[in-house]
């Protein structure tokens, strides 16, 4: 017998599923990532038509049946209105959205992942720091808080502390002066230090510090070579955010 629960989460996916319905991607406190079927929520005047959209975040009132959830009603705290705004907001908004979802699974423990990914949208939102920035950091957390990141702290090669002028995804990490320069993306101090920051901050105090432009260059390409070493799927947002920053910058 099936019961009704109730689960904190937010929206990561919705998609169409036949005349009135949807099937959302809900990342829940509770049960990790579920699917859950929200019946008649493109019927005009449905309320579930807001809350089973992406970036909806609250109390999902859920009916668990035997292999599937239904959702009942929702209690929306956050729809993330003020980042549905601004065309590159959104961008980088479905993006992370992505991210979270390549990550977690079903009845895992996701509270980290879930906290990371709420506090990265508000910080696209608020404007403080530059998007560039704030997609470096979730970047990098995410991978720490998967348990797949690169160490940032010690030479792969001599375990020296000092000197960490080298980045190589193949190695797992930074090299030092002397054990690196051989093709490895070379760094600076300030770069490491961001990265040791990133790794080790709690995720309250993640979106407190700003780099110069040079470091944010830095940051970019180390994640961008060890996501093409390590993760196994593209990013459908991520070439949209892309091709229209580059629009926009061109
Ligand atoms: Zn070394």
């Amino acid at each position: 017998m099936g019961r009704t629960i109730v689960l904190t989460g937010m929206v990561l996916a919705a998609i169409p599923i036949g005349d009135y319905d949807r099937r959302i991607t809900l990342l829940t406190r509770e049960r990790g990532k579920i699917t859950a079927f929200a019946k008649g929520a493109r019927r005009q005047g449905s309320q579930l038509t807001a809350a089973a959209s992406p970036f909806a975040f609250g109390e999902f009132e859920v009916y668990e049946g035997r292999t599937s959830y239904t959702v009942k009603g929702a209690s929306i705290s956050n729809y993330f209105r003020e980042l549905l705004l601004d065309f590159e907001n959104v961008y980088y908004g479905f993006y992370f959205l992505e991210i979270a979802d390549y990550y977690t699974r079903e009845n895992a423990d996701e509270i980290h992942m879930l906290k990371l990914l709420y506090q990265s949208l508000r910080a696209v939102e608020k404007e403080s720091l530059p998007n560039r920035l704030v997609r470096c950091i979730y970047e990098l957390k995410a991978m720490v808080i998967n348990g797949e990141y690169p160490n940032v702290f010690s030479c792969m090669e001599c375990k020296k502390e000092e000197e960490l002028f080298w980045f190589s995804p193949a190695r797992g990490g930074v090299l030092c002066d002397s054990c690196g320069g051989h093709g490895e993306i070379r760094l600076d101090s300030s770069t490491v230090y961001a990265m040791q920051y990133i790794v080790t901050s709690s995720i309250e105090k993640l979106y407190t510090f700003t780099v110069s432009q040079q470091v944010l260059t830095l940051l970019e390409s180390v994640l961008k070579s060890w996501q093409k070493a390590f993760m196994d799927r593209s990013f459908k947002s991520l070439e949209v955010l892309e091709q229209n920053l580059f629009s926009i910058s061109s």
